[in-house]
């Protein structure tokens, strides 16, 4: 099912510190932040990933599982609504509740003279995490909401962040890996093929028929 356990691993390891009592707050940048949740939420059972079994870790997930479901549909409103509008109402009340049961704790480093600002993201649970990152992806100022992307090949609708063109042009954004752009343009080059046969027979009988 899950074809990178070892960054799921890492991306559920990174949120659960998060959440208090459990583990070591591990200094995080925001972007680590917010993709270790959109990683999470590609993922619709966990439970059976987890960085270490331990009953009350694994508790702990299956009680998010109702707040990894609302996540993933918020952060999909946001990945396919180019125009946001009222819409988007519930979803801000239910994320500003969440995230307001989180505390930043800054936290430096200093290396050749330059420093790096990270954070500690001190929450209650994984659905206050989660509802900060909502927040964060909605906000217009920054960046991650508006790279944010569904993959269109049929069956997959995995978010991803759009990638860079390495040859200069537009980002893509249309599917999550060069794979499923190839699995998409095949099964597209397939249907014009018997398109096209099928054109060709029909002109085939039509032809007979007039003889
Ligand atoms: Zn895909």
């Amino acid at each position: 099912m899950n074809s990178q356990p070892r960054e799921l691993q890492r991306a559920i390891a990174a949120l659960l510190e998060q959440v208090q009592g459990r583990h070591v707050y591990r200094p995080l940048t925001e972007e680590q932040l917010v993709s270790s949740a959109i990683e999470l939420a590609n993922h619709p059972t966990v439970v059976g990933l987890l960085p270490m079994q331990s009953e009350e870790l694994e508790q702990a997930m299956a009680d998010a599982m109702p707040a990894l479901e609302r996540f993933r549909a918020d952060a999909r409103v946001r990945a396919t609504h180019a125009d946001l509008t009222d819409d988007t109402d519930e979803i801000m009340e239910r994320a500003t509740r969440a995230a307001s049961r989180v505390v930043l704790v800054p936290h430096y480093t200093v290396d050749r003279g330059v420093p790096t600002v990270t954070h500690r993201y001190v929450a209650e649970d994984l659905d206050a995490v989660l509802g900060y990152v909502t927040l964060l992806l909605f906000d217009r100022d920054r960046d991650c909401g508006n790279r944010l992307c569904i993959c269109k090949l049929e069956g997959c609708g995995r978010l991803f962040w759009e990638r860079r063109n390495p040859s200069g042009g537009p980002p893509a954004r249309l599917f999550c890996s060069v794979e499923h752009m190839q699995q998409a343009n095949g099964a597209q080059n397939a249907e014009r093929v018997r398109k096209h046969r099928e054109k060709k027979r029909r002109a085939k009988r039509v032809g007979k028929s007039t003889k």
